[in-house]
């Protein structure tokens, strides 16, 4: 072998790398990959793949190489290539002329096909996992928009067409509950089944999308807006059917939003984003069925997104603060106070909850505000606490939102701003409304028993008003029910509003509860709630919501000169 040539060859590369001599037609040199070729003979190595006559020549390669090069310093050709015994594989051989003194050889470079083709596989791979969903095979949100947008410009150009372009989109309500209770596999076995069941009521699966998480899109021709809502409907109905998740049956149904491009010169992304515009509208206000786009939902939707902007804004600037409302025992002493979140709008003035909360729970920023409201009304109580002793045992009540006891670091939330503030946790009482019982009940009664745990206290909001359970009281850990003020302010005359409230405080009592009354506003109904045995009583008459030092000097004058607040 010749040593001057073993600078050719380079050892470490992948291709396999070997120096024929054409007259002997053997093997003379090689590189780490082809090393074991040397000394055979090449048709052992090599055999041809020829493109022109289509079969293999075990024997003819000598010519063939010959006859690529005819001549010229270097060729190419496809071969059948040896890596071992009986392993023959398809690659091209890149040939060039060297000269050795007098001796004419060749280098045979094989590239191996395989690391290019498992990088090809993986670059398809990737093009069809960023083009389509993996879990329905549904092309994602960009394909869908491509493909709608040269179809939307198809139906642009004939003018004349009878067909308009309809975007549909479906929100599965409910969805997020069942990634949660039911965990991600149980999600995605209900996404598969959606996908399959828009599969059958549609003419072109590659007209479906699945856009984001839990929304699908459908881009459909119809002659006539009724073609879009009959199909809607349609969709609607086969979504609302059960979905088996393995021994469990659910039921969730979903939403539509539906546009329409009716000649309009706009672009796919527009159009789809006009469709979730009318989805989002729907979810608020036509759950569970179809909502037709108007460019009124889109000021809406602007308008929300900078009314959440403002909302952040003001978490951040800690614009948002509590005022508080007493809560007394029947013969005036305060007993409580009731954190009721207010914002300090630069331009707007103070502003009520119901201006805000609805937002915040449907931005996600409920939590923030919760968490902002109870430290703030936790810090504010334990020091009145410490420098008004006197009113040492007071309690605070703070509201939660139903979002806020799904969160299962919430329970940890509440000792922080308890330890934080030095409110001892017994003196906190936790607002809940019945519809945080609903959504995800096992996860609501971990937050329960663990606020529990640590000493607080729970309180049903609003009795009487929503499903009013029994059940209710006796499953989740409850300890003080609130009568809903709708009641109490129809007393003492209302004969209706006067059965419901005897029967919540029969009922409560039965089950060793403490009962409040909300929304007290004048004597009569403070004398009637108190003979009916109301524990607490809560309303206008012993205060409105206020500063907390504006309440204490108001509840503190009556009490230190020996008369009860009320
Ligand atoms: P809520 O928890 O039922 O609070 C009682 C509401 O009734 C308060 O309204 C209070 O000002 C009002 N109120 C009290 N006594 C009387 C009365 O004698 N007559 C009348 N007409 N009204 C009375 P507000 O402060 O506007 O709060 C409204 C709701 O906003 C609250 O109802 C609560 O559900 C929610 N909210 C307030 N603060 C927060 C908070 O920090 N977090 C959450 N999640 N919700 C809050
Ligand atoms: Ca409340
Ligand atoms: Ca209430």
């Amino acid at each position: 072998m010749d040593v001057g040539l073993a600078g050719l060859v380079v050892d470490a590369a992948t291709d396999g790398i070997f120096i024929v001599d054409p007259v002997s037609s053997t093997v003379v040199d090689a590189n780490g990959t082809a090393g074991h070729l040397v000394g055979l003979g090449i048709a052992d190595v090599l055999r041809t793949r020829s493109r022109s006559t289509s079969a293999t020549q075990p024997d003819g390669i000598g010519a063939v190489i010959d006859q690529a090069l005819n001549g010229r310093p270097s060729a190419t050709v496809d071969v059948w290539y040896r890596r071992g015994p009986a392993d023959f594989m398809p690659a091209e051989a890149s040939l060039t002329v060297i000269s050795d003194g007098p001796r004419r050889l060749i280098s045979v470079v094989v590239r191996d096909p395989a690391p290019q083709r498992h990088a090809e596989q993986a670059l398809r791979t990737l093009q069809r996992q960023a083009l389509y969903d993996p879990l329905t095979g549904f092309p994602g949100r960009a394909l869908f928009v491509e493909r709608l947008d040269e179809w939307a410009r198809r139906v642009g150009h004939l003018g004349d067409s009878r067909d308009d372009l309809a975007v549909l989109t479906l929100g599965i309500d409910g969805f997020a509950q069942v990634n949660v209770s039911l965990g991600r596999g149980a999600g995605d076995e209900v996404l598969k089944v959606v996908a399959s069941r828009l599969d059958a009521l549609l003419r072109d699966a590659d007209r479906n999308s699945r856009v984001t998480g839990d929304e699908f899109a459908i881009a459909t021709a119809v002659h006539h807006v009724q073609g879009a809502i009959d199909l809607a409907q349609r969709t609607l109905h086969a979504l609302r059917q059960p979905i088996e998740v393995g021994t469990e049956s659910i039921t969730l149904g979903a939403t539509c939003g539906i546009t329409l491009l009716a000649g309009r010169q706009i672009g796919a992304d527009a159009l789809l984003q006009e469709a979730e515009t009318a989805l989002r509208h729907g979810k608020t206000n036509r759950r569970g069925g179809w909502t037709l786009y108007q460019p009124e939902h889109q000021r809406r939707a602007k308008a929300a997104v900078r009314a959440t902007g403002e909302l952040l804004a003001a978490l951040a600037r800690k614009e948002l603060q509590p005022h508080f409302q007493p809560v007394v025992l029947p013969d005036g002493t305060l007993t409580a106070v009731e954190a009721l979140a207010r914002w300090e709008h630069p331009r707007r003035g103070l502003l009520s909850p119901n201006e805000f909360v609805p937002l915040a729970e449907r931005s996600g920023l409920i939590g923030a505000l919760g968490e902002q409201i109870l430290a703030r009304s936790a810090t504010a109580v334990a020091e009145l606490s410490r420098s008004v002793p006197e009113l040492a045992p007071l309690r605070l009540a703070v509201n939660a939102a139903p979002a806020q006891l799904t969160d299962r670091g919430f329970a940890s939330t509440v000792a922080d701003a308890c330890e934080a503030a030095g409110l001892p946790p017994d003196r906190l009482i936790l607002e809940i409304t019945e519809t945080s019982l609903l959504g995800e009940p096992l996860q609501v009664q971990r937050t329960l028993s663990a606020v529990h745990e640590m000493g607080c206290q729970v309180a049903l909001d609003d009795f009487g008003r929503g499903y009013s359970s029994l059940s209710h009281l006796r499953d989740f850990e409850i300890d003080i029910v609130k009568i809903d003020r709708s009641f109490v302010s129809g007393l003492p005359d209302d004969a209706q509003s006067f059965a419901i409230v005897r029967a919540v405080i029969d009922m409560t009592r039965a089950l060793n509860l403490v009962v409040v009354a909300e929304g007290v506003e004048d004597t009569a109904q403070r004398e009637m709630l108190t003979e009916m045995g109301c524990d607490r009583l809560q309303g206008y008459l012993f205060g409105r919501p206020a500063p907390l030092d504006e309440l204490v000097t108001h509840s503190l004058r009556p009490r230190t000169s020996g008369q009860r607040v009320g």
